[in-house]
């Protein structure tokens, strides 16, 4: 499927040859049986990446990240993936993903459904910072574009579009028609938001997809993001350097080292329960913030 990245020839590598291996893909995608256990939605067993393996340029970026993240059915989890820039958290997300250069790893096992990620699939949707949208189309086409990739009619893809293009805080009649170029850069992130969640993806990987926007933008969008999180029930990734924004999303949060990175805590913090600008001024949640960029700091000068 063609993605807003290979129209504008930038982000994206070649497919992987792995990706042609239809039995394997399949397996990632197939829903788990309704009474048995399920496994973890996604795991990660001594996982590391190493860009330029086998070279002189070899570095690697991820060491031995293991994680697992139960397969929580009717809420899901918002799993927070906070660490300084360069630690790998875009590499991790993109491994479960499935994207190239990230994927695939060079060491360990990254599993979805307790299936190796062999490629890209439905299945996990994917939010970037740099809000992707087809330059060429509309809003209602580039929301609509899943669908129509899956063969949906014009009248049923647009009418579920138009829903879409409401649920994250558009107006369906004035926007639709207006092309990525005519947006904020608030706007277009919701373009993206339902472009990708239209399709209803168990799991969400998002990576850094408020990093550009102002902090009121940026709250209301973390309030938008709570919202449909809770509708979809799905599993959200959600990669950030801002504590403040991985405590109000996160149920849990992974702490990663500097580079290569390792996890170097897991966090449980409180739901939102209230929007993110109430959230935010309270003493408790400065408070909560305060002490997890102090282990940060204090996790960072430990390490040898
Ligand atoms: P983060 O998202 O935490 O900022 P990244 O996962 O983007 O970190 O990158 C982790 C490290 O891997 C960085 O040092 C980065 O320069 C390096 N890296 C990322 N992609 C590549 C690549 N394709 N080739 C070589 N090094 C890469």
């Amino acid at each position: 499927m063609p993605t807003p990245e290979d129209e504008q020839g930038s982000l994206e590598e070649p497919p992987n040859p792995l990706s042609e291996t239809p039995a394997a893909a399949a397996d990632i995608s197939k829903p788990p049986s309704a009474d048995a256990d399920p496994p973890p939605i996604v795991e990660f067993i001594g996982v590391e990446k190493t860009y330029a393996a086998g070279t002189d340029k070899a570095f690697t970026a991820i060491s031995d990240v293991n994680f697992s993240v139960p397969d929580l059915r009717n809420t899901g989890e918002f799993v927070g993936i906070l660490g300084p820039s360069g630690c790998g958290k875009s590499t991790i997300l993109r491994l479960i993903a499935g994207l190239a250069p990230q994927f695939p790893h060079t060491k360990g096992q990254v599993l979805v459904h307790g299936q190796p990620v062999t490629k890209p699939g439905p299945d996990r949707g994917m939010v970037f910072q740099d809000y992707t949208s087809f330059s060429n189309r509309t809003v209602l086409d580039n929301v609509a574009f899943g669908l129509e990739c899956q063969g949906m009619s014009k009248a049923d893809r647009y009418e579920i579009s138009r829903e879409w293009i409401g649920k994250v805080g558009l107006d369906p009649d004035a926007d639709s028609d207006k092309y990525p170029h005519q947006l904020s850069g608030g706007m277009k992130q919701r373009v993206a938001i339902a472009r990708s969640l239209i399709l209803k993806p168990r799991i969400i990987l998002m990576d850094e997809p408020f990093g550009a926007l102002d902090p009121v933008t940026r709250q209301r969008m973390q309030d938008l993001l709570v919202g449909l999180w809770r509708e979809l029930e799905a599993t959200v990734f959600f990669v950030t350097h801002d504590v403040p924004e991985a405590v109000y999303l996160g149920d849990r949060i992974y702490m990663f080292s500097n580079s290569p990175g390792t996890i170097l805590r897991e966090l449980e913090v409180p739901l939102p329960d209230r929007p993110s600008r109430q959230m935010q001024r309270e003493t408790s949640f400065q408070d909560l913030v305060y002490e997890i960029g102090g282990v940060l700091d204090e996790l960072e000068e430990g390490r040898d």
